[in-house]
This record gives C-alpha cells, sequence and structure tokens, in this order.
C-alpha cells in the first residue's frame, strides 16, 4: 500500500504527481529531500538554445550565483538577421536582468508611428513620443548586437556551442542531458530555449499539436539609413493594404540604420529568397515610393524569409518536474505584436527571480510558480496575436470597414491605446 503523504513527508520524501503530458495519467514521482541539498542555493543548471531568450536566462541565472551551462547547437553563439523590436515590457524585464544597457542607449526617435494605407496616407496617427512617456522606451536593435551585449557577462567555460541537445531524462533527484546519443551532462534544472521548432518540446509533449502554419510570409531587411528618400514621415509605422491583405513596417536602428518587414498571403510553399523578393516588389510596385525603393536598396543577402507559424494551442505546462520551458519553445506566436523576443526576455526575468535562492530540493516547486506566473499571460499574448493578425490582413468589404473605423479615432485615445498595448 502506498504511504500516507504524512508519512513521506516524515520519512524524508516528497511524493507528487507531475504534469507529464503523454495522454496518460500523470505519474508520481518520488523525490529525495536531500536537507543538505535544501540550504544549498548554488544549483547546476542547463539551459538548452542559445537565442535571445536562452542567453538571458543563462546570463540570468549565472549571476544568481548558479552554475550554469549553455549548450548551443550552432557552431557558434550568435544572432542571424536584421533588427528586433524590444516592446517597453521587454525593457523593462531586461532592466530585471540588469541587461538593458545597450537597448536604453537607442530609444525610438520622436516621430508620429502608427498604421497608414499602401500610398502612406494616415490611418491611425499615433504619437511614439507621447506613448513612450507614458509607459518607457520601446527600441528597434540590431539582433545581431542586441545578442553580442546579452551574452557578454556569460563566462567563456559556460558555454558549449556544436552541441545539439537531443533528449533529457528525468530522474529521481536530476536530469540527464543527452545528445548526439551521449551523456552530456546531469542537471538540477534544466531551461529549454531551443526556440520554434524545439524538438524537446515535441517529445515532452508528444500529443501536442505542434505548430501550425498561418499561410503568411513575412520577408525582413536592414540597410544603411539612405539620404534619399526621406522616409520620416513612415518611421515606426505599419502600412496596410486593404486590396490584397498585404503589410510593410519601417523602423529606425539607431541613426543610421533602417527595418523594414514585409507580410503577404502565402499560397502553397515558401518560394526561394531570390523569388520572394521579386514576389513582395511586384506586389508593392504601385506603393509609397520609398517601399519598393527601399526593398530594392537593401542587399538581398540581408534578406530574410520567414514562413509564419505559431503554436497550434498553448501547452498544457510550462514546468514538468526539473524542466521549464522558455521563449519560442513555450509560447511561439505571429510577429505581429512585436511581442516574440519581449515575452522571451520577461520568462528570463522570471526563471531567474523564482530560481533565486533555490536548491536541488526545491526546485520542483519553484519551476511551478514560474509556470503559473508566464502561462496565462504568454497565452493571452498568442491569441491576441493572431487576432491582430487577421485583422491587418483582411481585404474586401471587411478591410474598408476597419480602414474607416481606424480613421475614426482621434490622436490622443489612438496615442493611448498605443501606450496600453505595450503596458501588456
Ligand atoms: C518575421 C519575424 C519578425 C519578428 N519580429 C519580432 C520583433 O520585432 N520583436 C519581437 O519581440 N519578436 C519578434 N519576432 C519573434 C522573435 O524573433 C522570437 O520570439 C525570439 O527570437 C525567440 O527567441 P528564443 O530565444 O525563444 O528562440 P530562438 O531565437 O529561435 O533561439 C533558439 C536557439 O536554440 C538553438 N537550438 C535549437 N535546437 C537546439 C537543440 N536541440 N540543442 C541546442 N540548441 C538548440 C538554436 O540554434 C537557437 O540558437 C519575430 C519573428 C519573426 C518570424
Amino acid at each position: 500500500m502506498a504511504a500516507s503523504a504524512k508519512a513521506r513527508r516524515r520519512a524524508g520524501l516528497v511524493g507528487g504527481t507531475r504534469p507529464w503530458y503523454d495522454g496518460r495519467r500523470s505519474r508520481t514521482i518520488v523525490v529525495n529531500r536531500d536537507r543538505r541539498a535544501r540550504w544549498m542555493s548554488v544549483m547546476r543548471v542547463v539551459v538548452v538554445g542559445a537565442g535571445l531568450g536562452g542567453v538571458a536566462a543563462a546570463v540570468g541565472l549565472h549571476r544568481q550565483g548558479h552554475e550554469v551551462t549553455l549548450y548551443e547547437r550552432g557552431a557558434e553563439l550568435r544572432e542571424a538577421g536584421t533588427a528586433v523590436v524590444v516592446m517597453p515590457n521587454g525593457v523593462r524585464a531586461l532592466d530585471a536582468l540588469g541587461l538593458s544597457d545597450h537597448v536604453r542607449g537607442q530609444t525610438m526617435p520622436a516621430v508620429s508611428g502608427g498604421l497608414r494605407d499602401w500610398r502612406g496616407r494616415p490611418l491611425l496617427v499615433t504619437d511614439v513620443a507621447q506613448a513612450q512617456q507614458t509607459v518607457g522606451p520601446s527600441v528597434a536593435v540590431s539582433r545581431a548586437e542586441l545578442h553580442r551585449a546579452l551574452r557578454a557577462p556569460l563566462p567563456a567555460q559556460s558555454v558549449r556551442t556544436a552541441t545539439p541537445v537531443h533528449w533529457l531524462g528525468p530522474g529521481r533527484t536530476e536530469v540527464t542531458v543527452i545528445g548526439d546519443g551521449r551523456l552530456l551532462t546531469k542537471a538540477d534544472a534544466v531551461i529549454v530555449a531551443d526556440g520554434i521548432g524545439s524538438t524537446i518540446r515535441g517529445r515532452l509533449f508528444p500529443r501536442h499539436p505542434g505548430l501550425r502554419r498561418v499561410g503568411r510570409l513575412d520577408l525582413r531587411g536592414m540597410l544603411p539609413r539612405p539620404a534619399s528618400p526621406d522616409v520620416t514621415g513612415l518611421l515606426a509605422g505599419i502600412m496596410i493594404d486593404r486590396r490584397t491583405g498585404a503589410m510593410f513596417g519601417l523602423f529606425p536602428v539607431g541613426g543610421d540604420h533602417l527595418y523594414w518587414f514585409t507580410d503577404s498571403a502565402l499560397h502553397g510553399a515558401p518560394p526561394e529568397a531570390d523569388e520572394a523578393r521579386r514576389d513582395v516588389l511586384s506586389l508593392m510596385a504601385d506603393w509609397h515610393p520609398s517601399v519598393p525603393a527601399l526593398i530594392e536598396a537593401t542587399s538581398p543577402t540581408d534578406i530574410y524569409v520567414d514562413a509564419i507559424a505559431c503554436l497550434a494551442e498553448p501547452l498544457p505546462s510550462f514546468a514538468i518536474g526539473r524542466v521549464a520551458l522558455l521563449g519560442d519553445a513555450a509560447h511561439a506566436m505571429t510577429p505581429d505584436l512585436g511581442q516574440g523576443a519581449s515575452q522571451a526576455f520577461e520568462d528570463a526575468a522570471a526563471v531567474t527571480r523564482h530560481l533565486a535562492g533555490a536548491g536541488p530540493a526545491d526546485v520542483e516547486q519553484r519551476l511551478l510558480r514560474y509556470d503559473a506566473e508566464r502561462r496565462p499571460r504568454t497565452s493571452r499574448l498568442m491569441a491576441a496575436s493572431s487576432r491582430q493578425a487577421w485583422l491587418m490582413s483582411r481585404t474586401g468589404a471587411t478591410a474598408w470597414l476597419r480602414d474607416a473605423a481606424l480613421r475614426a479615432v482621434p490622436r490622443r485615445l489612438a496615442t493611448r491605446q498605443l501606450a496600453s498595448m505595450w503596458r501588456v
């Protein structure tokens, strides 16, 4: 007969069910309560994946005094591709991690952002400077430079590149970390940050439907800011085309670069990069002249193409025993609210806070608290991003009505709405 919970506690054992989501009833795992370990606050923590989220978490946990090892499958630590917009909540999360110096130096200039039609005529005008005064700065920064700044505090000996992690074996008191069929290490806690295509997520949640393609193709480019055309009036704004449902966004990166992105319908398989660029140029040939001019002026090697996908539904948990998920591995969402990286930074700050002072014996409880804090918020944002994608990609009568409604919103109200969106 199973021992009662009281008896187990007296014997120094803690029993409990874990949300091991394989469609069957959760199994019971008995955790040895090692009194010595309870008082130790240094744990062996493994972080899988050195994207923006994984690096931020690794630095946060390292600064808490944990013994962190960061495994990255890529041959080197780097972040590829253009720029990223970090929203005020993302900047605050970086503040909490002591990692905001780089972004704080580059806040968005005082421009009027908002939504415009494909010719650049205003639909919903906002005052970005005013919104930032209310909720704090947002910033568009080079991904490569942000990654470099975030990873700088990490000691070289904590990082293992060219080392993919394929499986995590949850044990009674530790997790075995396995890559290429061999044991890499054992850890007290593992943070899974291996991105939207996470293989570990698929193994931890075999019944979860995984990713859903949303039928949109995004191109992103970054280029030195040209002397002409003068694009000041289009900065920090998004142009939408009710005829095709396509979108173009433009942001300043520092004083001397521009970051642009397009979003348009994708029917069938994603095209090669060259073909995608040609298609989007033809789709936007009669837009505001700055749009095709900027795409033309961007070196094809600096254009990145993504078929947009998101998690088909939220995960049932971000924490399974001693393992927690973070960033796109946990809650991949469409990029329409520009929240993916900011949410990864919030995750990193939260997991760092929840594991502060934790020892091997209480890590599971701490990670459950991390899950309770992060999952409801990111699930709401996943749904809100999908709604925004739907609304912005409308064509025909719905789009005409949308544009008419947007034009009717006064600037002050639009700015207040922008600020409240950034307050999320
Ligand atoms: C077109 C587009 C535009 C976007 N724009 C914005 C924006 O403006 N603002 C914003 O906030 N977000 C934006 N996002 C989303 C944002 O880029 C992501 O949410 C964010 O980069 C996720 O970071 P991550 O660390 O979770 O994952 P990733 O950056 O994907 O990092 C995962 C890392 O794990 C590594 N890895 C994978 N598998 C393994 C393994 N088995 N073992 C070891 N390592 C592994 C990978 O090599 C990679 O380095 C955009 C996304 C897209 C597609």
